[in-house]
């Protein structure tokens, strides 16, 4: 807090496409598309127009016991979405405020669902070692990266945790190759998803098996944007259910297209029984979260008025009308030819930009999942020995990358950038280059 004090903060007054500026008139690429959230750029024509259109009509009502048009036309939007073809699955919708409500709702839901089905009387949750679900209390319980989580501990119930892959450190030596050292690994042989099943089972042997296996798909975010092999996903997924647990997935940073498809789950074919949203639901214009769910999940709430069995639990902004008149814009122009066509192109200029950055001996790994990328730095990227927090390399990197116009926030050691949709080939590479002249000014 103290740094944060003593600096001067950049103050944002107006943006346009993937350019911020500020009050003295500097522009700035957002490199991470506004921690993680914009789509389309800043003051896209479409989406504003939605939202002056709908602020003509109303800004907001209350959604309980009410409805709204716009909401509903959203939940009817997501629920297709998120079809799978296979499995159609997550058939309903709650709306909450961000990813942590989005988050926070699904726990309980799940809960409840192991109590009212006779599954549990104590539900316990399995999620992954350095997730990250939000800064909610629930969300914070499932998370497991000690620097944020930590300091709540005692306010917190308890969570178990189990490995999630991380190729570049991999502690089986099987890490695939990524550089000239190579030959110094051996095959992958999934120790990983073995760690996952022998948690399963030692639960279930217990005569309480997990009530819901907690994920965040393809890409572990906060953790410093850790990608799961291909084929991760899918086999911990057939494991927990094979146990008979439920799968929340965390699509709040994945989701609409960031990875690939519209959601990261389905790329490894993986219909989740919960999926929480939010993020880039609005195209980063207003916050909202949902929660998506199945029939069966829906199911358990269902009662005489004196069963007592709705899901107790609502926010004041729950579908907002504004929010979700924004979201209605956003995926209409996610779903478009153009979208598609630039969302390739900017997906290979960014990776063509990236891989030059492996010369520099401060870069230890690249790691790219669609149009979202980490940089991790280390001290020497032949032994991979990492900075000490302390020294705060990422921050400083960041720093030398914002005197040249570029603005993202790293996460560790490792430089996040992930930029609007709506960015060019041209504006990633700047992106890129100035993160190669952050890295030579402040590493050494
Ligand atoms: C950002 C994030 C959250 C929390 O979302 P908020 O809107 O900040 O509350 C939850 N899960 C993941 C994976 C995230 O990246």
């Amino acid at each position: 807090m103290r740094d944060w004090m003593k600096r001067e903060p950049v103050v944002i007054v107006a943006g346009r496409g993937a350019v911020l500026r500020d009050e003295k008139g500097k522009e700035y690429l957002d490199a991470n598309a506004s921690i993680w959230t914009n789509l389309h750029g800043h003051g896209h024509p479409v989406i504003n127009a939605a939202i002056k259109r709908q602020l003509g009509k109303i800004a907001h009502s209350s959604a309980l016991g009410l409805a709204s048009e716009p909401a509903s036309l959203l939940a009817e939007k997501l629920v297709r979405l998120a079809d799978s073809p296979r499995r159609p699955k997550l058939r309903r919708v709650f709306f909450g405020d961000d990813g942590s409500t989005a988050m926070e709702a699904a726990l309980k839901m799940a809960y409840e669902f192991a109590r009212r089905t006779g599954r549990s009387r104590r539900p316990k949750f399995l999620s992954l070692q350095s997730a990250y679900h939000g800064d909610t209390v629930g969300a914070v319980s499932l998370g497991h990266i000690g620097l944020f989580h930590g300091a709540y501990h005692g306010l917190l119930f308890k969570t178990d945790s189990v490995m999630a892959p991380y190729c570049y450190r991999c502690p089986f030596n099987r890490a695939r190759p990524e550089r000239a050292d190579a030959r110094q690994y051996r095959q992958c042989q999934w120790e990983c998803t073995d760690l996952v099943e022998r948690k399963l089972r030692a639960q279930k042997r217990k005569g309480n098996p997990y009530a819901a296996f907690v994920f965040e798909p393809l890409i572990q975010g906060a953790a410093g944007m850790v990608p799961q092999p291909a084929g991760w996903l899918r086999r911990a997924a057939d494991i927990a259910r094979g146990h008979g647990a439920l799968l929340i997935a965390d699509e709040v940073m994945t989701g609409f297209g960031r990875t690939g498809p519209m959601f990261a789950c389905q790329q490894e074919r993986v219909a989740p029984d919960l999926m929480a949203v939010a993020k880039g639901m609005t195209g980063g214009y207003l916050p909202m979260g949902a929660t998506l769910t199945s029939k069966a999940v829906f199911g358990a709430f269902l009662g005489e008025y004196d069963e007592f069995k709705t899901f107790f639990h609502g926010h004041s902004f729950t579908a907002n009308q504004l929010g979700a008149a924004a979201a209605l814009a956003s995926l209409r122009l996610l779903e478009s030819a153009a979208c598609a066509r630039a969302r390739r192109r900017l997906r290979e200029a960014l990776g063509g930009a990236l891989q030059t950055l492996w010369d520099l001996p401060n870069v230890g790994d690249i790691r790219q999942v669609g149009l979202m990328a980490g940089v991790e730095l280390v001290r020497n990227w032949k032994t991979r020995e990492p900075f000490a927090l302390a020294e705060r390399a990422g921050i400083r990197v960041c720093e030398a990358m914002a005197k040249r116009g570029v603005l993202t926030r790293p996460v560790g050691n490792v430089i996040v950038l992930i930029p609007p949709y709506c960015a060019t080939p041209a504006q990633a590479r700047r992106m890129v280059a100035a993160l190669r002249e952050g890295v030579d000014e402040v590493c050494v």
